[in-house]
C-alpha cells in the first residue's frame, strides 16, 4: 500500500495500550495524554474524525487506590478497573478540554457486537457524538466482562469498533516502533517490518524464526486485529505511542511503524 494514501484517511481509530498510557511509576502519563490531545486537535482541525480506544483502567486503579496490585481474584481486578476507569476518563476530560475537545465514554462488551439492536444503538450514539465534534473514548466494560465473555484485548475491541464505525484507518499506539521479525526487547538485531501485505505469511515467518516472539506476546492479537479490519478494507498501523508527533508523521505518509494492509479481492 502506498503510504501517501494515508493522507486521505478521514475516519481514524486510535488505540492506546496500557504501557503507552502509563509512566515508569505506573501512574497515568499526563504528558502523553497532553501530546495526544495536541495531535488530535491538529487532526480534527484538518476536518478528520477520531475515535479513541483506551486501555489502562486497571493500572490507573492500582495507582489510585495504592493496593490490590497482586490480587488475582477476578472481582478485585474488576474493582480496580471500575476505580481506574473514572481516573482515566477524568484525565482525558481535563487534558482534552485544554484543547477545547469534549470527550465521551463508551463501555462495550463482546455481546454488544453480536446483537443487531445493540450494534445499531452503539453506531447511532457513536455517529451522533462524532458529528457533534465529541471524541468518543471506548473501553471494554470490565465490570460485567468475566474471562469467558471477554473480547479480551483492546486490539480486537479497536478492530471491531473500526468496522462498526466504518473507519479509514486503525492506529495501534504501542510501546514498540512496530512489528519486528523477532521480539526487539530480547534481540538487539531485531529488524522492523515496515509493510505487511500477507498476514498469514508473516505469521509463519516470525513463528519459524522465533517461536517465543509469538503466541503470548501482543503481536499475535495485533495481527489478528489487522486480519479482521483488512477484510473490510481498513488498513492497520502499529507505531510507538510515546514518540512525539508519531500520528502526524504516519498520516503524512512518512515511513514510520508497521503498516498492515492485505487487499482482499
Ligand atoms: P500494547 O499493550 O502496547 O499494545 P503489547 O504488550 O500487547 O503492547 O505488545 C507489544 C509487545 O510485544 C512489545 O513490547 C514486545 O516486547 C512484544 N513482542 C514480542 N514479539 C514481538 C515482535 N516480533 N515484534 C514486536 N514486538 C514483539
Amino acid at each position: 500500500m502506498d503510504r501517501n494514501m494515508l493522507k486521505s484517511a478521514k475516519k481514524i481509530v486510535i488505540k492506546i495500550g496500557s504501557s503507552t498510557l502509563t509512566d515508569e511509576e505506573g501512574n497515568i502519563d499526563k504528558e502523553f495524554i497532553k501530546e495526544l490531545s495536541d495531535e488530535i486537535r491538529k487532526i480534527v482541525d484538518q476536518g478528520k474524525k477520531v475515535v479513541i480506544v483506551s486501555s489502562g483502567a486497571r493500572i490507573a486503579g492500582v495507582s489510585t487506590i495504592g493496593k490490590w496490585s497482586r490480587k488475582e481474584d477476578i472481582h478485585y481486578k474488576q474493582a480496580l478497573c471500575a476505580i481506574g476507569q473514572v481516573e482515566l476518563m477524568d484525565s482525558y476530560r481535563r487534558i482534552f478540554w485544554e484543547k477545547q475537545l469534549h470527550v465521551a465514554q463508551i463501555l462495550l462488551t463482546k455481546d454488544d457486537f453480536g446483537s443487531k439492536s445493540r450494534t445499531l444503538n452503539i453506531r447511532n450514539t457513536l455517529f451522533t457524538l462524532i458529528d457533534e465534534g465529541v471524541i468518543p473514548i471506548i473501553n471494554e466494560n470490565d465490570t460485567v466482562s468475566v474471562d469467558e465473555i471477554k473480547i479480551g484485548d483492546n486490539d480486537m475491541l479497536a478492530a471491531y469498533s473500526s468496522v462498526l464505525w466504518g473507519a479509514d484507518l486503525l492506529i495501534l499506539l504501542s510501546d514498540i516502533e512496530g512489528i519486528y521479525d523477532k521480539n526487539p526487547k530480547d534481540h538487539e538485531d531485531a529488524e522492523i517490518i515496515y509493510e505487511i501485505n500477507d498476514v498469514e505469511g508473516i505469521k509463519k515467518e516470525i513463528d519459524i524464526g522465533q517461536k517465543s516472539s509469538f503466541g503470548t506476546g501482543g503481536v499475535s492479537t495485533k495481527l489478528k486485529a489487522a486480519e479482521h479490519v483488512n477484510k473490510f478494507g481498513i488498513p492497520l498501523a502499529v507505531v510507538k505511542g510515546k514518540e512525539k508527533g508519531i500520528i502526524s508523521k504516519l498520516l503524512e505518509g512518512e515511513k514510520v511503524g508497521t503498516l498492515i494492509y492485505e487487499e482482499i479481492n
